[in-house]
């Protein structure tokens, strides 16, 4: 098995749900010489179809749904809605927990809606979201898959609840990322979000086995194709009508319009420009996690769009992600281990069992040396 890497940028095999060309090239880097930017008449006629179905089912004042936690990507999808397309959306944002989100976050937030927008949040039961994070890094070595099930499935919920079909979601992971699981009818379909690796069609069982009730979790349901028919759902992914979507230019539009980021420090933080992942801080471990156990962090998902888009080399990239993609912030792994209430090493002996062995060669607690080479495979 080990790692293939990308021939044109550095994405890697062992990312779930990937498959390479024959000739060794990732879904994103076909996509972005291919067919991912449709022509601008498809692109226009889609538009022209998606708002005369806003229209059509606008019986709530709002023309659709756009999902928003504290970050950049929020922040240029809701203005995108609203001042490029010209329609109303109301903003559905499902909170951290107080012990959870950062001060970024939260002024993220507040800056966001002082724009102009409507905005729903909600709330989960703290001691419910802190059992399922938990249980999902104990279980799956992947904490936010709590999380995401409660941010994913919460947009999709609301727009059942209040009868407002059109929901507009960020990226398409299968165009950006390789995550062909979510790949719907064309690139802009995004019914299928829930099929992705990390919310497995939006099984729930996982949170009843641990004694969660099913009345406590409603926010982490995601509707069943069923639920989803009968609502005439529509998850339109807003990329498709971007010119560019990356994490650099939606930092850059965000950071002009009030965004508060991170100060930059690689050596901890493998986002190298702290300008995303700045609603919540645990997300940090989250990275080092995916990387220990897939070979591939952080500043692969930034330096893979780098690439794309011919603002670096694949050589200049290889040597940025062999320095900083496996780096992390021991105090936030203090906090988060506090938080979940698990010692540190207890911490290293869970993720020690999630480790790829035949990429990593353990070398002391908590330290692990990479077997492979990044850009070359093992
Ligand atoms: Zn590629």
């Amino acid at each position: 098995m080990g790692i293939q890497y990308c021939k044109k940028c550095l994405n890697v095999s062992t990312r779930p749900n990937i498959k390479f060309t024959e000739d060794g090239i990732c879904p994103p880097c076909r996509f972005f010489e291919t067919n991912y930017k449709a022509e601008p008449e498809v692109i226009l006629e889609k538009l022209k179809e998606t708002k005369a179905f806003a229209a059509k089912h606008n019986h709530s004042g709002y023309d659709c749904i756009v999902g928003v936690s504290g970050g950049k990507d929020s922040t240029r999808q809701a203005l995108y809605v609203k001042e490029k397309f010209g329609l109303k959306p109301l903003l559905v944002s499902m909170n951290y927990p107080p012990e959870q989100i950062s001060s970024n976050g939260v002024n993220n937030l507040s800056n966001l809606i002082s724009m102009g927008f409507d905005c729903i949040n909600i709330s989960c039961s703290p001691q419910t979201w802190k059992k399922a994070m938990r249980h999902a890094f104990i279980h799956f070595g992947n904490w936010a898959k709590a999380t995401e099930y409660a941010l994913f499935a919460s947009v999709p919920r609301v727009a059942v609840a209040y009868q407002i079909p059109l929901i507009w979601w960020g990226e398409n992971a299968a165009a950006v990322l390789g995550e062909m699981g979510v790949l719907g009818k064309d690139l802009s379909d995004g019914n299928r979000i829930k099929y992705g690796n990390t919310l497995q069609g939006g099984n729930f069982k996982w949170l009843l086995d641990i004694g969660i009730e099913k009345r406590q979790i409603l926010q982490f349901i995601y509707p069943s194709d069923e639920e989803m028919d009968k609502a005439e759902l529509r998850i339109i992914f807003l990329d498709f009508f971007m010119k560019e979507f990356s994490l650099t230019t939606n930092g850059n539009f965000s950071l002009l319009r009030g965004l508060h980021t991170k100060k930059p420090n690689p050596l901890i933080n493998p986002d190298l420009t702290g300008t995303s992942m700045v609603d919540e801080d645990f997300i940090n471990i989250n990275m080092m996690l995916r990387y220990l156990k897939f070979g591939f962090g952080r500043t692969s998902d930034l330096m893979n769009e780098e690439i794309r888009y011919g603002r670096i080399s694949r050589e200049e990239a290889i040597e940025i992600v062999s320095k900083y993609d496996g780096n992390f912030d021991i105090e936030i792994l203090k906090r988060f281990c506090n938080y979940i209430e698990i010692r540190i090493s207890e911490f290293w002996e869970i993720a020690d069992t999630y480790v790829n062995k035949e990429l990593f060669e353990r070398i002391a607690e908590g330290v692990y040396k990479p077997k492979f080479n990044v850009g070359v495979g093992l």
